[in-house]
């Protein structure tokens, strides 16, 4: 087998999931089905890894290993969704814990963690963590269990300055746990920057296809509370089918250069609305003025993702005016995938103060003149 550990993260993911098949020679990783596995006569597993198909499939551990490789971390963990993985780190806090999450966030975590730490008696400090000091007095406040950073936010496109967030989460002993989720893989990886478990839904960008629901959760190092989700995914059953764990290897071959492309064309687009006359102001990290420019460059060397947000000038009717008259751009939710996307947040979570006048687009890889051109026709120039 090709070792993969001295190569580019380009290489890794062209031939994700190994060069061959040792069984057949095929040159793509074989997709093993069964539930079970058999022993032999003295009642010995044919395959020691292999037991039940819960906590042990191939394919899924290829997915796995492929990710944290990727990311620099020692070990990954596949689910079934995002939230399957959020909710199984979260799980891993004891009753009476505490735990720090960013303000502003992809709206169903902020729920999900309101409403399970309430069952389970959690503290839940919300603050904006791209303030690197209002995150420090927040851990100062006492022991936490973990701090969740999301960056770039969405969709706010806020950046949270990675290290900053470590020294605050070992202020209280926490663990720092980042949702890069909207950066991907190939644009920065926060286990080397200080995280000690790096999350992404990888329903978005890594399958890049919008076909496939996962998510995974990679560990710097083994820890006991890693061994608890080990454990508890294994026992509680969040696990990934291998159906759906070889369709994400299959779209993982070609995330550098779909990435590449959608950063490209994102560049290009937040040029354009921001010279527009009939938008107001765009979020993107890639823009000179936006407030976490020199800390995206920094921590995102492969460039500013293919998320931005932008305010339409005038009120909410105008805002669902131009997204009703884009042609390319689809209106629905979810990000990351090959086909562009735009969406008017405030009709998905009024209460959070999402303004209005903002739609969120996730840029695909077509091509920047055809983007431009429906966004020019919708704004109305
Ligand atoms: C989509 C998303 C999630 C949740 O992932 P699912 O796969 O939909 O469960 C979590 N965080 C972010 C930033 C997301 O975009």
């Amino acid at each position: 087998m090709t070792n993969f550990k001295d190569m580019q993260p380009e290489t890794l993911l062209a031939q994700a999931g190994g060069s061959i098949d040792m069984q057949s020679g095929g040159v793509v990783p074989p997709i093993q089905p069964a539930t079970t596995y058999v022993r032999d006569e003295s009642y010995n597993p044919l395959n020691e890894n292999n037991i039940y198909a819960r906590p042990h499939n191939d394919v899924v551990r290829q997915a796995e290993d492929v990710l944290a490789q990727l990311e620099g971390g020692t070990a990954g963990l596949l689910f079934p969704s995002g939230m399957a993985a959020i909710a199984a780190l979260f799980r891993a806090v004891p009753s009476g814990g505490r735990v720090v999450i960013q303000s502003g966030i992809y709206w169903n975590t902020t729920k999900w963690v309101r409403d399970f730490c309430e069952r389970r008696q959690i503290d839940v400090d919300e603050v904006d963590t791209s303030d690197a000091a209002a995150l420090a007095a927040v851990c100062a406040k006492g022991p936490a269990n973990i701090v969740w950073v999301e960056t770039p936010s969405n969709p706010w496109l806020k950046i949270t300055d990675v290290a900053a967030a470590k020294k605050a989460a070992d202020s209280c002993g926490a663990l720092l746990a980042v949702d890069s989720t909207a950066a991907s893989p190939v644009l920065t990886n926060p286990l080397k920057l200080g995280a000690d478990i790096v999350m992404h839904s990888t329903t978005k960008v890594i399958n890049g296809h919008s076909d496939v629901l996962g998510g995974v959760l990679i560990t710097k190092k083994i820890t006991s509370v890693w061994e608890d989700i080990v454990t508890d995914r294994a026992s509680a059953g969040a696990v990934m089918g291998p159906f759906e764990a070889w369709l994400l290897l299959r779209g993982m071959r070609t995330m550098a250069l779909r990435v590449d492309r959608m950063v490209d064309n994102a560049m290009k687009i937040s040029a354009f609305l921001d010279d527009h006359p009939k938008v107001d102001s765009v979020l993107y990290p890639g823009l000179e003025d936006h407030t976490g420019h020199a800390l995206a460059k920094e921590q995102m060397p492969g460039g500013f993702g293919f998320l931005m947000s932008f305010l339409v000038k005038g009120d909410r009717e105008m805002a669902l005016l131009v997204a009703g008259k884009m042609k390319l751009f689809h209106r629905a939710t979810s990000l990351g995938g090959v086909e562009s996307l735009v969406e008017h947040r405030h009709t998905i979570e009024p209460h959070t103060g999402i303004p209005e006048t903002l739609l969120r687009i996730s840029v695909g890889a077509e091509h920047a003149d055809d983007l431009i051109a429906d966004l020019g026709q919708a704004l109305g120039q």
